[in-house]
């Protein structure tokens, strides 16, 4: 770890703009994750973590929200400079990201085993059999003993955490260089947050996935990140290494944070 450098923002910067005004929701955000390496993102509510992550995808809610500012350097190439095709093929093929609430991301009417052989088929060139048995596959990796029947399943049929479990699979279908998290665990119970915690660890010690984790839970940063950026109010306020940062933190807000931990 640490050799090579799968993704950096330099000075991002989004905005949202009315009529009046421009609100900078992300300003200047700079860092960087190497390969096989899990980077936190913490701070409050608000104070850019999913406008950050929606950044690098260029999933900022248009027209009024832009990137005004910045480079994201991932391949040696600045994403933001990417044409509209180049970039939603960059989201299918390299990064891919999962979000708060899953079940908005299942389409109801489709079972589990035909949304992700669709996934599966779109990007790699698989025969229908064989994209079954890839996704069944998939489903063993993130955890269901009974991964041939989940196929069948409705995604109505299952619970929070398996369909969370279903959407890191799909997620993790075409083997992103990059997987972003945006607080995965925040709408499961606590026995189904650390299945999926463990999933996560999994991957990134047997599959040296890079992770960008988004979370409110200074223990769940402990247990998964080596390195931890602190935003407030759209900046990054505080980055450092796991270790250090329990230690000794350099910035009131990050000391706060640490001491409100249970
Ligand atoms: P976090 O994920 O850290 O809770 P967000 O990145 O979602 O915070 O939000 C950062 C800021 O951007 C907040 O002040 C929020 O109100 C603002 N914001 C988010 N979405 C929009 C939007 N569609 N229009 C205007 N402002 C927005
Ligand atoms: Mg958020």
């Amino acid at each position: 770890m640490g050799q090579e450098t799968v993704i950096e923002l330099k000075d991002v910067t989004t905005s949202f703009f009315s009529r009046k005004q421009e609100l900078t929701v992300v300003d200047r955000v700079s860092f960087s994750v190497e390969k096989g390496e899990t980077v936190a993102i913490v701070g409050e509510s608000g104070s850019g973590k999913s406008m950050t992550s929606l950044s690098i995808m260029q999933l900022v809610p248009a027209p009024n929200g832009k990137i005004t500012n910045g480079e994201i350097i991932f391949n040696g190439e600045d994403l933001l400079k990417k044409s509209k095709k180049d970039m939603h093929k960059v989201r299918g093929n390299d990064i891919s990201m999962i979000f708060q609430e899953p079940m908005s991301s299942l389409n109801p009417v489709y079972t589990i085993g035909e949304q992700l052989r669709e996934q599966l088929m779109y990007h790699q060139p698989l025969s229908k059999r064989e994209a079954h048995e890839k996704g069944i596959e998939m489903l063993e990796i993130v955890g269901f003993a009974r991964a041939r029947e989940m196929m069948r399943e409705y995604p109505h049929r299952l619970s929070g955490g398996m369909r969370q479990r279903v959407m890191i699979a799909m997620a993790l279908s075409n083997n992103p260089k990059l997987l972003i998290a945006d607080e995965p665990t925040t709408a499961l119970d606590v026995t189904v947050q650390a299945q999926i915690l463990d999933l996560m660890r999994g991957l990134s010690k047997d599959y040296d996935s890079s992770i960008i984790l988004i979370t409110h839970d200074l223990g769940v940063v402990a247990e998964l990140a080596q390195r931890v950026v602190v935003m407030y109010g759209g900046q990054v306020v505080e980055e450092a290494k796991i270790d250090e940062i329990f230690d000794k933190p350099l910035h009131p807000y990050t000391e706060g944070l640490l001491n409100s931990m249970p």
